[in-house]
């Protein structure tokens, strides 16, 4: 038990995403010190989802040289409706098979050993950006995943805010009533403008009826059977006219949904997180705080918009955060 007396406080952290787990076992200071990565289960069930977790944390853990039963504990983010207090999971929709409760807690504990926290995935990756990130200079913030969905998480007065456990839902503010479709079955979300699955069906509805674009043609190309966020960066680099005009649609939506959340909480920041905000980065971030001016309150004092900076890792970190140090 060696690696027990030299890392005594190592955690582990689990990021359930809908494509990839990311497991990191970072020290007591929050270092990483291993990490690894696994594709999300596409078929089966919740309990297969479990132990490609298991797998991946017992893989990063292997690179830090940690007994996985010798971790402080584990915290794991997830999507859908978390319960922090009991760790169960619903309404986590990407993941295959996951249509009712699952006790996503009880199954890692032990698979692993240790404790296990769970915590929505956008929360804990904004609270890990608070406390390690861009998020440092500021008490209060709010942060904005733009990736496969919008997701939000918030930070007021150096606390998590939850409210009755499903607070930060950003991507699901109305920017246009009876709008565009979203995949949560309601119209007009800012998601439905500037999430990636959204954008996807925009692009495949307008390619259908005859427009051109070279989106499809380049997943082909590299291998994708999504339009993931470098076939995206690659499309808009090189110019074409549908990949440019929905991501205008998506940062003109992006600016409208938090300049709201601004005006309603006024927090200090902004930090934009997720595959695309993170891969388009300061660039794009200017953007969205241009965006956002024109229906900002007090447009004199704007909050500062800044690129999340713990990059992939930043789920993972801030699920470890869960675990008490
Ligand atoms: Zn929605």
């Amino acid at each position: 038990m060696a690696t027990r007396t030299r890392t005594p406080k190592a955690r582990g952290g689990i990021d359930l995403g809908g494509t990839k787990i990311q497991a990191v076992v970072v020290d007591g200071r929050s270092k990483v010190l291993g990490e690894a990565r696994r594709p999300t289960p596409t078929s089966g069930g919740p309990a297969d989802v479990a132990a490609q977790m298991g797998e991946a944390l017992r893989e990063a853990a292997q690179a830090a040289g940690v007994e996985p039963s010798a971790l402080a504990g584990v915290g794991v983010g997830s999507p859908g409706e978390v319960n922090a207090r009991t760790g169960t999971v619903s309404q986590a929709k990407n993941l295959p098979g996951w249509a009712g409760e699952f006790e996503l807690g009880n199954w890692v504990h032990s698979e692993l050993g240790p404790e296990v926290r769970v915590g929505n995935d956008v929360q804990v990756a904004t609270e890990a950006e608070f406390h390690l990130g861009a998020g440092r200079p500021y008490r209060s913030l709010i942060g904005v995943f733009w990736g496969t969905g919008v997701g939000g998480g918030i930070v007021l007065d150096g606390q998590p805010w939850l409210g009755r456990g499903t607070a930060g839902e950003i991507g699901h503010t109305v920017v246009k009533l009876g709008g565009a479709p979203c995949p949560c079955g309601r119209r007009g979300c800012l998601e439905a403008y500037a999430g990636r699955s959204a954008m996807e069906a925009k692009a495949r509805r307008e390619h259908e009826d005859g427009r051109k674009t070279d989106l499809f043609k380049l997943a082909k190309k590299h291998g994708r059977d999504r339009l993931t966020s470098g076939i995206w960066e690659r499309a808009l680099e090189k110019q074409d006219a549908l990949a440019i005009e929905l991501f205008d649609r998506a940062v003109e939506a992006l600016g409208a949904g938090i300049a709201s959340a601004i005006n309603l909480i006024d927090v200090e920041a902004v930090i934009i997180g997720g595959g695309i905000g993170v891969r388009m980065g300061k660039r794009y971030a200017k953007r969205i705080e241009r965006a956002m001016g024109p229906h900002l309150f007090d447009d004199d004092n704007p909050p500062a918009v800044r690129v999340a900076s713990l990059g992939d890792l930043g789920g993972a970190i801030g699920a470890s955060l869960l675990v008490k140090r």
